[in-house]
């Protein structure tokens, strides 16, 4: 298929038939789903599920799809697929990740391999410092090849949303010509990308001794050209220790919400950072949290912000802790998990791998881990009314999995059992199932 008339190709009806589990994760009430509810699934077996025009059309039962005039009316012109009794469940929403780079870190996997740690490596010229110099010396063009490929991995994996972040180019060029990137591979992949800037991923080396011109530049000239150009949907921050302060933040987030953009931030992976401040922001997710204070997670159980957990840094950097999941969902935190898709802390596209982290390391829940991976997914990027369950009106973001029982999932770790995804009704990733 040619890749550069994918959004706009229309696309034939999808009938999918003989879902032995379809987890529909349909909710009654709006909003991330926190506590019990996010155990709740919703699943019908013997199911089907018609898509067409890029949404879902209907969902119920097999033998009632197969009895309904217009599918019978029409059949010759769907596309049927026989799902012979596996799982499906809505796309993946992978709500953060950092797809616009060159190269892997090899250096840094082999010291920290060694004994060094985060810090140490970035204080010696590594870490997101390395990756700069790489995109700021690449071509938009190659940096779309690099974009393209990833978005391809992931939905191999079942992702069909991704939210793709800036951040190596930290020049208003570099990260201009980064977002630029993102939305040109986006328009060639069938799936659905929102674009966070982050120019404020850390301080680069030009600014360390001043930077709070850093921060003057990202708010009077980053965010104004991202904005007018509509390059980007949110701001994020790095909050935390070596990076941003939270007065800094402040100010990023200020300037970010007078150009109408939504904000986010990365927190509490190496230290403590205040939460509180930045809540009247109404920040769409605080990502990482694995410090995150007692005070802190009672003021978020308030509010809609939702905590997207990356357990693949904690996994990749060999750490022996991880977010403290279990405390979140326990107290009414909304939870949602992402792959953090980066060169130096996370290099998986896999939502399946992090998913079963979450649940040997974070003691998360089959059932907890796929709605923190879809619908959750979903509030933290505010796509909740398109995107993250199987409901009628809904973009038809469909993965099916080579599995009896939605539990396999998680199960099968490092092991790719997807064997179709459907994203805006478009197939964009086969396995077995079409060969
Ligand atoms: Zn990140």
């Amino acid at each position: 298929m040619a890749a550069k008339n994918l959004k706009t190709k229309r696309s034939r009806p999808v009938l999918l038939i003989n879902i032995g589990q379809l987890l529909t994760l349909r909710s009654s009430s709006p909003g991330p789903r926190r506590g019990p509810e996010l155990k709740e699934l919703g699943i019908i077996e013997d199911a089907a599920v018609l898509c067409h025009g890029g949404k879902i059309v209907s969902v119920g039962k097999t033998k009632d799809a197969l009895r309904d005039p217009w599918i019978k009316q029409n059949r010759k012109g769907i596309i049927e697929i026989d799902c012979e009794r596996h799982v499906v469940l809505p796309g993946f929403v992978d709500s953060h990740t950092h797809p616009a780079f060159i190269n892997p870190r090899l250096v840094d996997f082999e010291k920290r391999i060694a004994g060094a740690g985060y810090e140490e490596i970035a204080e010696a010229g590594g870490g997101i410092r390395s990756s700069v110099d790489a995109v700021r010396g690449a071509s938009k063009l190659k940096l779309v090849g690099k974009v393209s490929g990833a978005f391809s991995q992931m939905a191999a994996q079942g992702t069909t949303t991704v939210e793709a972040k800036s951040g190596y180019g930290l020049s208003v060029e570099s990260e201009l010509k980064s977002l630029e990137a993102i939305r040109q591979a986006a328009k060639q992949w069938p799936g659905t990308v929102v674009s966070t800037f982050l120019g404020a991923h850390v301080v680069p080396s030009e600014f360390r001794k001043n930077p709070e011109r850093y921060v003057d530049l990202i708010c009077s000239q980053m965010i104004p050209q991202v904005a007018k150009r509509k390059l980007a949907e949110f701001v994020d921050v790095f909050t935390d220790r070596g990076a941003f302060t939270a007065e800094q933040t402040v100010r990023i987030f200020q300037a970010a919400q007078s150009h109408g953009l939504g904000v986010r931030a990365h927190v509490c992976q190496l230290s403590e950072t205040p939460l509180q401040p930045l809540l009247q922001y109404e920040p769409a997710s605080f990502d990482h949290m694995d410090c995150v204070t007692e005070a802190d997670v009672a003021a978020l159980a308030e509010h809609q912000t939702v905590a997207t957990l990356v357990p693949g840094a904690n996994y990749f950097l060999g750490l022996e802790k991880f977010p403290p999941a279990r405390k979140l969902i326990d107290s009414g935190v909304p939870v949602a998990l992402a792959t953090d898709f980066n060169p130096g802390s996370s290099p998986t596209p896999s939502m399946p791998f992090v998913m079963s982290l979450a649940c040997t390391h974070m003691k998360m829940l089959p059932a907890e881990a796929i709605a923190a991976a879809t619908i959750n997914g979903a509030c933290a990027l505010r796509l909740q009314n398109r995107k993250g369950s199987v409901e009628a009106g809904k973009d038809a973001d469909l993965a099916l999995f080579e599995a009896r029982d939605y539990r396999e999932i998680p199960y099968w770790f490092a092991s790719n059992r997807c064997l179709l995804t459907l994203a805006n009704g478009i197939i964009c990733s086969a396995g077995k199932l079409l060969h």
